[in-house]
């Protein structure tokens, strides 16, 4: 069945597994969303479980204080009265250097809808059915077509900023002096802000910097993605890049494919599942972080193998080395070198792993896309992954191993197997 649209987080989830997607866009079991100010006056309680009224999961209570951060920028751009004194007042706050000062922007652009095509009518940031005609508090629900697919979100702050503003934002090379801006608000940048290489390969940023760009006609734009992180430190980052049209473009088409495979799905009931993702944000190796599972309370019966537990893939950028205990590596070291000849110690060139974005589409060829110098201020640099890409390769080596070993169990399995046949025969 064909959707009405496709949104960057819908790609992101149909990427990682078709079931989960289809728990949350065709069952549309998603969590409800709560107020963190109901969190941060102690009447609603974070849990892993929720049981009921009273109590969110945490992943609600990310959302929240996410939407929560939101609210603040968009009072503060909008001319309102930010909420300072709150829990993600003071979260952002640690940012606000990264962002213009609104008296300091030609133009200022809160919340805008991706497109300028009307499909139908809808309230805003309610689900459901879209109404084909006009109706009082119904509001337009827009989308851009690329190759025939329709996509939609909504831009959080795009300004045109004043020069010497730009200058002390270090985005004195933005294209028109217009900048996307999006807040994502984080438990750890260290462990999942974006770098700039994945920022580039982003469906939700080369969406949203083609829209710009078609909006504010321009060749490039620069983007920039705050990160603010929630838990006990209050800082924030700034990633910076630019887009071009034929960059934003092309990594959106590899996305078409994917939004027509996802129109093919009927059912819950009937979508594949993807034992790799059910770790997805799990935090520790081999704990399942979809909350569509049973075992998050969940409709999704998935049961894992002893050996895709031993294989799963880490929850977190960087907990990409696989914790095995002395004994384990000393038999990997023995079977290794039983099998191979001392002088091969060749590495995998590469390794799947469950915590890069299978929606990652492949650099371009030749990416037409620049890094921006940082911003002076409050920034971190984003994390350096070379030991991760070490780390996976060693534990791509200890999955290879492991898989020799059960594989010659199983052919000691059907040898005794055969040879309890022959006797009893
Ligand atoms: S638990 Fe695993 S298989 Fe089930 S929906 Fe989630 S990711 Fe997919």
């Amino acid at each position: 069945m064909t959707r009405p649209y496709h949104s960057p987080s819908s790609l992101s989830t149909g990427a990682l597994c078709d079931a989960m997607w289809a728990f949350g866009y065709l069952d549309h079991l998603r969590d409800p969303e709560v107020d963190y100010a109901d969190i941060e006056a102690g009447r609603i309680k974070p849990t892993f479980v929720p049981q009921g009224p009273g109590q969110c999961s945490y992943k609600q209570r990310g959302g929240a204080l996410g939407a929560a951060l939101h609210h603040v920028w968009e009072a503060y751009f909008t001319g309102g009265q930010p909420a300072w004194n709150t829990y993600a007042g003071q979260v952002a706050m640690a940012g606000i250097e990264l962002l213009p000062h609104p008296d300091l922007c030609e133009w200022v652009s809160v919340e805008a809808p991706v497109g300028a095509e009307i499909i139908g009518y809808r309230k805003r940031g309610e689900g459901g059915e879209i109404k084909a005609e006009p109706a009082e508090g119904l509001d337009p629900v827009y989308v851009l077509r690329v190759e025939g697919v329709a996509f939609n979100g909504f831009r959080d702050l795009t300004v045109k900023i004043k020069p010497d503003e730009l200058e002390r934002l270090g985005l004195s090379h933005a294209p028109g002096g217009i900048v996307l801006y999006d807040y994502k608000s984080t438990s750890n940048i260290a462990l999942y802000a974006l770098s700039a290489d994945d920022l580039r390969k982003d469906v939700q940023c080369n969406l949203y910097a083609l829209d710009v760009m078609i909006k504010y006609g321009l060749e490039s734009v620069a983007c920039r993605w705050v990160y603010f992180e929630t838990k006990d430190v209050r800082q924030a980052v700034a990633i910076d890049v630019v887009i071009t049209r034929e960059h934003a473009r092309s990594i959106i088409h590899a996305q078409i494919e994917l939004a027509h495979h996802l129109d093919t799905i009927q059912s819950s009931a009937t979508a594949a599942l993807n034992w790799r993702s059910c770790f997805k944000y799990g935090g520790k190796r081999g704990e399942i972080g979809c909350s569509y599972h049973s075992s998050k309370g969940g409709p999704c019966r998935m049961k894992h193998t002893s050996g895709q537990l031993m294989m799963a893939p880490f929850g977190r950028k960087e907990e990409g080395k696989m914790p095995l205990s002395d004994a384990h590596k000393a038999r990997f070291v023995a079977k290794k070198q039983e099998a191979s000849p001392p002088a091969d110690d060749a590495q995998p060139e590469s390794v799947e792993n469950g915590d890069v974005a299978p929606s990652a589409p492949a650099e371009t060829s030749a990416p037409a896309v620049t890094e921006t110098p940082r911003p002076r201020t409050r920034t971190m640099k984003a994390p350096a992954q070379t030991g991760l890409a070490a780390s996976l390769a060693e534990f791509a080596q200890a999955v290879a191993e492991q898989d020799a070993i059960i594989a010659g169990a199983e052919a000691e399995k059907a040898k005794i197997k055969a040879a309890v046949a022959k006797a009893v025969a």
